[in-house]
């Protein structure tokens, strides 16, 4: 079977000589030196203001509502992976949604100003599939009403917009390291803010809220181990080869299949982590069909982001989201991960090239 992502593994030598070190000292978890270098380490790599580490990318976006003391209505996207709305709901907010652009695929901030209430205190937009929302917009409707902004970021690793992180962006944004994504500590996720002071809050709700014999907020346990930190700094040595084989990857797909199925339209001022490589087809049967026919060859496709947020069985009343709702009946992510054979590319886009032959 070809999976339609795979994590990256470091050598196994290099692991496991961190490992060793464990065994020394003992010391596995809480704060300890390895999760203090990955951090470091991620902050100059990526040169944001700052990265708090912690267990996974939920807790990171339910640590951020926590952080910011959110509590109403939260302006978000229908188009994004189902943490970004649970985290919402799981912090007692609401989510509001509001449809997507349909060439950046984030929040459309055209139709934000529409359901901003006396409820309404934050946006949480995702920069899906890697693509910068338009940061810039939503700050300056954020900046209106009065509004936090915080980004999830789980899919944006390495990206920078106007030659800035785009984690630099907002008032705080966020991080998934699972295995999955672009950069991985097998689990883990993290935060970055502007802010010292909201740093340093996230810090202290991370490990309970205390320090010492100081308890200072009810805070939770989102403290990664060891054995993940160790994965990271082993894994970030590997970062720009990966990131750079994806890149031929994707362009290779760019080649072989039709333009007007293309996803990813990278504007000049963005440097891309060809994190995904979906496309779009004109119907939902298109895409079903190829997914049975690629799924008879043994390859793996996912619908990513299927179905639309605001269709969600357990959240009631909310907005339509036509343009939300129409592609992510139509959108198909295509494997991509740094060790996939271009003959198998080859393979998956003769498949599509004929279907979508038949079809027209
Ligand atoms: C993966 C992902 C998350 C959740 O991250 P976990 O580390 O799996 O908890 C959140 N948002 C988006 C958009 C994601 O893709």
């Amino acid at each position: 079977m070809i999976p339609v992502t795979q994590p990256f593994m470091p050598s196994k030598k290099e692991y496991e000589k961190l490992l060793e070190n464990l065994w020394d000292t003992k010391w596995l978890t809480n704060n300890g030196p390895y999760v203090v270098e990955l951090e470091k380490e991620l902050s100059e790599r990526l040169a944001v203001h700052n990265l708090t580490y912690v267990t996974n990318g939920t807790l990171a976006l339910q640590l951020a509502i926590k952080a910011l003391d959110l509590q109403g209505e939260i302006i978000t996207t229908p188009f994004s992976f189902i943490a970004t709305t649970t985290s919402i709901t799981w912090e007692g907010c609401k989510p509001v949604f509001v449809d997507i652009d349909p060439t950046t695929l984030s929040i459309d901030p055209e139709k934000i100003e529409t359901v901003v209430t006396t409820n309404t205190v934050a946006i949480i937009a995702t920069h899906v599939f890697g693509i910068p929302c338009d940061v810039e917009r939503i700050e300056a409707i954020a900046n209106k009403y009065n509004l936090k902004v915080i980004y999830d970021g789980a899919h944006a690793f390495g990206v920078t917009y106007k030659g800035r992180s785009i984690f630099n962006y907002g008032d705080i944004s966020t991080y998934s390291f699972h295995a999955t994504k672009v950069f991985h500590t097998v689990e883990g996720g993290g935060i970055t803010c502007a802010n010292k002071n909201l740093a340093t809050k996230i810090e202290l709700l991370r490990s309970y809220g205390y320090v010492g014999e100081d308890y200072y907020l009810p805070g939770i346990n989102a403290k990664a181990t060891e054995f993940h930190a160790a994965m990271g700094i082993c894994n970030l040595n590997y970062i720009e080869h990966n990131l750079e084989k994806r890149k031929e990857i994707s362009e290779f797909y760019n080649k072989l299949l039709p333009s007007d199925i293309h996803v990813i339209y990278i504007t000049e001022n963005v440097e891309y982590n060809y994190a995904y490589y979906p496309v779009l087809f004109n119907s939902e049967d298109t895409l079903l069909k190829i997914v049975s026919e690629l799924k008879s060859k043994e390859i793996q496709t996912r619908r990513y982001f299927y179905p639309s947020l605001n269709k969600l069985p357990y959240l009631k009343d909310n907005n339509d989201c036509p343009v939300s709702e129409s592609i992510s009946k139509r959108i198909l992510c295509l494997p991509l991960y740094a060790n996939l054979d271009k003959k198998i590319v080859k393979k998956i886009s003769d498949i599509i090239n004929s279907i979508i032959e038949e079809e027209s």
